[in-house]
C-alpha cells in the first residue's frame, strides 16, 4: 500500500505556505544579518508555486509529482537554495518510482536519496551551517527510526526533535559554504536561514502526518 499520495504533497505545500508566512519576519532576518534577505521570499515562492500547480499535479502518482516539483522549482526559486531544494525533490521522486512508497523504510530511503542530491549540488556536508545541518541528520534520524520499525508518531516525534537540535546547532558555526562564508566569525551567533526554514517545513509536514 501507498504511504504517500499526491493529495497529501498538494496540503503540505499549503501547510509549508502558511507557516513561511507566519516566519516572515524570523526568515528575513536571518538572511539579513548572515546573507542578502531574499532567503523568506525565495522560499515563499517556492511554496506557492507548487500550490499553483495543484491541477496539473493531481492527476499525478507522488513520485512523478515530486519530480515534476523538483524541475518547476528549479525554474522559479532564486537563489542558492532553489536548486539545491529542486534536487531534493528530483531525487527523491526517482527514488520512489525505483523502489515504491509501501514502507516508512522505503520513504526514509527517498528522503535520504534527496538530501544526498542537495550535498552533491552544493558541495557541503554537516558543520558547515547550511541546511545541511539539519537535513542531514534528520535523514540519518529517519532512516535509523523507519528500519527500527518506530511506530509513524516516533518516528515524527523524532524528525521535529533533530530537526530543531541540527537547526540550533548552525548558531555556533563558521560558515564554510555560501553567502555567509564570506562573514568568517562574525557568523557565529547568528542560525543559518535555509537550516531554519527546512527546520520549520519538517516540523510543518509532521504535524500534518502525526494529526491525520
Ligand atoms: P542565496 O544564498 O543565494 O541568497 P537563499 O537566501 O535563498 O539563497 O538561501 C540561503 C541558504 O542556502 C543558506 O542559508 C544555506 O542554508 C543554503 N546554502 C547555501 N549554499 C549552500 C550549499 N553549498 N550547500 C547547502 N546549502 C547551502
Ligand atoms: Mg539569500
Amino acid at each position: 500500500m501507498s504511504l504517500i499520495n499526491t493529495a497529501f504533497i498538494i496540503t503540505a505545500a499549503k501547510a509549508i505556505q502558511k507557516t513561511i508566512v507566519e516566519n516572515e519576519a524570523t526568515l528575513e532576518s536571518l538572511d539579513r544579518e548572515i546573507g542578502d534577505g531574499d532567503h523568506y521570499i525565495n522560499m515563499k515562492r517556492g511554496a506557492g508555486v507548487v500550490m499553483e500547480m495543484e491541477a496539473e499535479l493531481l492527476p499525478l502518482t507522488a513520485d512523478a509529482a515530486l519530480h515534476k516539483i523538483g524541475m518547476k522549482l528549479l525554474s522559479t526559486i532564486g537563489g542558492a537554495s532553489g536548486p539545491l531544494l529542486a534536487s531534493f525533490f528530483m531525487s527523491m521522486g526517482k527514488t520512489l518510482k525505483e523502489n515504491g512508497d509501501d514502507s516508512h523504510a522505503k520513504i526514509a530511503a527517498a528522503f535520504a536519496a534527496g538530501v544526498e542530491a542537495i550535498r552533491q549540488r552544493g558541495k557541503a556536508d554537516v558543520g558547515e551551517k547550511t541546511m545541511l545541518d539539519v537535513l542531514i541528520p534528520v535523514s540519518h534520524a529517519f532512516t535509523l527510526a523507519a528500519t527500527q520499525q518506530h511506530d509513524v508518531r516516533l518516528i515524527c516525534a523524532t524528525l521535529i526533535h533533530t530537526a530543531e537540535q541540527g537547526m540550533l546547532s548552525t548558531k555556533d558555526l563558521i560558515a564554510t559554504k555560501g553567502r555567509a562564508a564570506g562573514l568568517g566569525e562574525r557568523a557565529i551567533g547568528h542560525i543559518d536561514p535555509g537550516a531554519k526554514s527546512c527546520q520549520l517545513i519538517i516540523k510543518t509536514v509532521c504535524n500534518l502526518v502525526l494529526n491525520k
